[in-house]
């Protein structure tokens, strides 16, 4: 009788011929989210990926699993040949270490007899393990509608036992689904939309536009913490950060002030493409959502599309501000987030943007600067930042 992690894979496990592809990359993730930790074996069996590892390694292995997209359950169970008396008995073991955890009084018994071979079926196993166990704690209670807790038993090659499933996040595994550029402000939005397209498998690169000396070097500081914080869910991160202040410069002094918003928006998507397509980056994300600000109505995000070819993906578009802030405070990025450093877009802030710029307006007051060179010049002094 020993331990052993197991893993469900959720939305992989739907994947036709291409689930090895899937399971394969999970593992590559998973093997580097354990990194130093001690593990002797990983291996598949019928649907999910198990871990041997000595039990005192189990917490901190969920721990780092627990931000590894793809996976959406993890366990500690005990592992026994697949034969009714040692399941019986390990039954036992795992409801007696379940109680000195918690004091639970109901409990059911689940079972999944994946191997058809094994002789007895599913509801019979359950009720010979559930009459076990009432026969030997006297204090529990079978409650088949609402039980304080399960007790699992997953028949296969060997059967497997446990009473916790830790939730992980589900989604696909980092890089099965191309790469993005998060443009990647200190607010609260942007690092939700990272995270949320990185748990769809997109692997992200960073780009920050700041105005430095204009704004200070702490708020780039920030988000590089903001970055680093993602990297927990991500792996290591690319950050590319721009000044954009000559630019800043030139609209603020040639065009209408009520255009300065979404002029210098779509000067970043140009930067940003550019970058993208120097590094063999599928699409550009934004943290946009719609009509929280001037910037973020219909008319502006067609606007915004209009500078650029690449696919700009919007994960929040949808969603309410306090969705978003539950998300930031759920990956632990909403306390970096709301620290008082300036923005670069407020350094220029018009009074009164336009929330309904027309693609003609704004193509002409782009008429009156360089817009090739200005590019070209902000990413010559790019800064590239590797955030482990
Ligand atoms: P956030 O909370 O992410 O800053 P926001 O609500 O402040 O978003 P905006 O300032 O309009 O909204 O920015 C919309 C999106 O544009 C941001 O989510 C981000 O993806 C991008 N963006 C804005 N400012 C910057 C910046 N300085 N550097 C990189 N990306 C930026
Ligand atoms: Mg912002």
């Amino acid at each position: 009788m020993d331990k052993v992690l197991s893993v469900s894979l959720g939305e992989i496990a739907l994947k036709g011929l291409n689930r090895k592809y899937f399971e394969d990359k999970l593992i590559s993730r998973m093997r580097r989210a354990i990194g130093n930790l001690e593990y002797d074996k990983i291996y598949k069996e019928q649907g999910k990926i198990y871990i041997e590892t000595p039990e005192e390694n189990h917490d901190k292995i969920i721990n780092s699993l627990k931000k590894v997209f793809g996976l959406v359950y993890i366990s500690s169970c005990v592992r026994v040949e697949k034969d009714i008396k040692n399941i019986e008995e390990a039954s036992i073991e795992i409801m007696k270490e379940k109680l000195l955890k918690d004091s639970v009084k109901t409990f059911k018994v689940k079972t999944n007899r994946v191997d058809k071979s094994f002789p007895i079926q599913s509801p019979e196993v359950s009720k010979r393990i559930g009459g076990v166990i009432l026969d030997h704690f006297n204090d529990l209670e079978v409650d088949i509608h609402n039980p304080e807790t399960y007790l699992y038993i997953d028949i296969k090659e060997n059967c497997y036992i446990y009473t916790e499933r830790i939730k992980g996040y589900g989604g696909l595994p980092i890089g099965t689904n191309g790469k993005g550029l998060l443009l990647l402000s200190g607010g609260i939005d942007s690092p939700v939309a990272g995270f949320l397209m990185a748990k769809r498998g997109v692997e992200i690169s960073g780009i920050h536009f700041h105005s430095y000396p204009f704004t200070s070097e702490r708020a780039e500081e920030k988000v590089k913490d903001l970055a680093k914080i993602l990297t927990l869910y991500t792996g290591r991160i690319k950050l590319y950060s721009v000044n954009i202040l000559e630019i800043q410069k030139e609209l603020n002094a040639k065009c209408p002030e009520d255009e300065m918003t979404i002029l210098s928006r779509r000067f970043m998507m140009r930067i940003a493409e550019r970058v993208a397509l120097e590094n063999d980056i599928d699409a550009l994300i934004t943290g946009e959502n719609l009509g929280q600000v001037a910037s973020q109505t219909m008319n502006g995000i067609s606007v915004i599309n209009a500078a650029v070819d690449k696919p700009i993906l919007r994960p929040l578009i949808g969603f309410d501000k306090v969705e978003i802030i539950d998300i930031a405070k759920d990956i632990d990025t909403y306390e970096t987030s709301i620290l008082p450093f300036e923005d670069c877009c407020t350094v220029f802030l018009p009074k009164h943007p336009v929330t309904r710029p027309k693609l003609k307006d704004i193509e002409e007051s782009e008429k009156n600067i360089d817009v090739e060179i200005l590019v070209e010049r902000a990413i010559e002094n790019m800064k590239i930042y590797y955030i482990e």
